[in-house]
């Protein structure tokens, strides 16, 4: 703190809130409503915004939650909504505390109830351990309801007949149940008294605006009640923020958008900022924010700042911004040490780098908060991972991933990338699997696909070079020759013969060959193998009849202990039953003379 003796130094922010929720389910028109009811409710220029982010002050928010919003029980000074909605967006404005949004609104249709994407978000809300509410969006296609625009949620149903509030009851008390089968408790927010402990459900309609005074009011409670004193900021202190997005600017060159958090951002301010390389140092050469609508003119969509405090949205200015990644932090130097600040900026960097193994699967994304998020859901599947870089999938990821051992790590895993035109046909020349898709765990499925469709594979190569087990009896009266090679009708009791193996017979458990299957044949056919059930004649090139064999005798197919031991600890639930019951009865024979014999 520099200055501290000429101002008050700290100050209440903005609350930054984001809204998550499947496709479709109204994300952008909730946002919309909720800037199209502050315009309308608010004097002109009540609503301010922000390059990727909305400000609606708490008067605008007062004005439009009617008597569930008392201005004077408030000191935080509103919400700021950022525009983008998704998790992608959320996951990509990541903070040095973990989720850069204080606050969620996690969207769900009451008709469609919980989808993919509203667990992936569940999942990101709770790992980011980000308080939420849950908006029950389009409460208005509920066949019969009567609308009531912009009213609060309790006179509006009290005016739905009773049928109409029975479905709705319905509809919510589902999506309540389901918050509670991923183990949060949950209840419509009237009810709710601990806002901490219990998820609030809010029945809204961004259509006809019903609900939404409820929304806000519940935002602006929970924030004021939980998280006022992480809204506590040295307001005129050097900036902190997230980048947002990097974007090439007619007349600015590359720019970036950003978040700024805490303190205070000057258009004479040196930054750091996180790059793909190393922290890039620069001097600001213009702050821009979106000119107001009215106003613009020929020249440019943006009017130049002097400063802006958090919470914000902005865009920078800067030479050398190229290499800046999205969701990397950005840092004013002001009056400090050069060197400390990039100090800082590179141990944020090093907190959000994976930890990568020897081997594994190499995975690209496209900001640092969704990689972190991919690496996170990898590591609770167990996949293990090589390579974790932002960026679009390029030929040198697919060298990486053709080195791994083994076919499952051959794998690239790309969470809202492209995959650049030489690096496919690369990929398809080296055999390594590409995978891309824009639900993280819709991507992790695939793979996870991909890897039980190749063992699977795996096992059956293994299964078809390995001896199978089998039991069998010689009938009485079918002896067909007595040798060179001596041919005898037989019954298999359990198992398979296979053609060219050995033959066993015990004499109590001690196992003696008695000779090589050299033909199986069934009703005059030549066959290659013999089930359990079968009648076959069989080849078997050694023995007499009458000698080292009879009829009668029970004889075995003989197991290599090395292929006993691989059918029994790993493919004993791919062979059929009859065949476990014959290598059971085969391992028994030979463990009460040896105990470890194929362990
Ligand atoms: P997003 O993908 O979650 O951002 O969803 P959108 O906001 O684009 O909404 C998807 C569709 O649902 C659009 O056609 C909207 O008009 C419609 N929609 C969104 N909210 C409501 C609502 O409250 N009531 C009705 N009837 N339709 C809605």
């Amino acid at each position: 703190m520099s200055d501290s003796d000429t101002h008050d130094p700290t100050s209440l922010r903005t609350p930054i809130v984001a809204v998550l929720g499947h496709v479709d389910h109204g994300k952008t028109s909730l946002l919309d409503k909720i800037r199209g009811s502050a315009v309308i409710e608010g004097e002109a220029g009540a609503i301010t915004q922000h390059i990727g982010a909305t400000a609606v002050p708490l008067d605008v928010i007062s004005s439009i939650a009617g008597e569930l919003v008392d201005p004077d029980d408030f000191d935080l000074p509103g919400l700021l909504f950022i525009d983008t909605p998704g998790h992608h967006s959320f996951t990509t404005l990541r903070s040095r505390g973990g989720a850069l949004a204080d606050i969620a609104i996690l969207v769900v249709d009451v008709n469609d109830g919980f989808q993919p994407q509203t667990l992936e978000a569940l999942d990101i809300l709770q790992r980011s351990q980000t308080p939420f509410i849950v908006a029950a969006n389009k409460i208005d296609t509920v066949p019969g309801w009567n609308a009531n625009e912009d009213s609060p949620i309790n006179a509006t149903y009290e005016a739905q007949s009773d049928r109409v509030r029975e479905r709705l009851d319905e509809s919510l008390y589902e999506i309540i149940g389901n918050l509670s089968d991923e183990g949060f408790s949950a209840d419509l927010y009237w009810r709710v008294q601990n806002f901490q402990r219990n998820v609030g459900v809010v029945p809204v309609s961004a259509m006809t605006g019903e609900g939404v005074p409820d929304l806000l009011a519940v935002m602006m409670g929970l924030s004021q009640r939980y998280m006022k004193e992480e809204m506590e900021i040295d307001v005129a202190g050097p900036g902190v923020g997230t980048v947002l997005e990097v974007k090439e600017e007619k007349g600015f060159g590359k720019t970036v958008d950003l978040v700024l958090y805490d303190g205070t951002l000057r258009a004479d301010d040196t930054i750091v900022v996180g790059g793909t390389n190393e922290p890039i140092v620069t001097d600001v050469r213009a702050l821009l924010q979106p000119r107001p609508l009215e106003e613009i003119r020929t020249e440019s969509r943006f009017e130049k700042v002097d400063e802006v405090s958090a919470a914000t949205g902005i865009k920078v200015a800067a030479p050398d911004l190229g290499d800046a990644i999205a969701g990397a932090p950005v840092r004013v130097v002001r009056d400090r040490e050069r060197a400390d600040v990039i100090a800082e900026v590179e141990d944020e960097l090093a907190s959000i780098a994976v930890d990568t193994e020897e081997t594994g699967v190499v995975v690209k994304a496209d900001t640092l908060g969704s990689l972190e998020a991919m690496a996170d859901a990898l590591e609770e599947a167990e996949v293990p991972i090589v390579r974790a870089e932002v960026g679009d999938v390029a030929p040198r990821d697919v060298s990486v991933a053709s080195t791994a051992e083994e076919g499952k790590e051959q794998v690239i895993l790309g969470f809202n990338v492209d995959v650049l035109g030489d690096a496919e046909q690369r990929a398809e020349i080296e055999d390594v699997r590409v995978f891309t898709d824009e639900v993280i765990y819709q991507l992790i499925e695939e793979y996870e696909e991909f890897v039980d469709e190749l063992e699977r594979a795996q096992q059956d190569t293994i299964l078809e070079n390995i001896v199978r087990p089998a039991r069998f009896r010689i009938l009485p009266d079918h002896t067909f020759r007595q040798n060179d090679p001596a041919v005898v009708g037989v019954e298999v009791n359990s198992g398979t013969i296979q053609n060219n193996t050995n033959v066993v017979k015990f004499e109590g458990n001690e196992p003696e060959r008695v000779g090589q299957v050299k033909g199986i044949q069934e009703q005059g056919e030549d066959v290659d193998e013999a089930r359990a059930g079968n009648r076959v004649s069989v080849a078997i090139d050694g023995p007499t009849v009458g000698r080292q064999i009879e009829e009668d005798d029970e004889l075995w197919t003989e197991l290599p202990e090395k292929h006993a031991k691989i059918l029994e600890q790993e493919l004993s639930s791919e062979i059929p039953g009859d065949e476990l019951e014959a290598l059971n009865m085969y391992l028994d024979k030979q463990r009460s003379r040896d105990p470890f014999w194929g362990k």
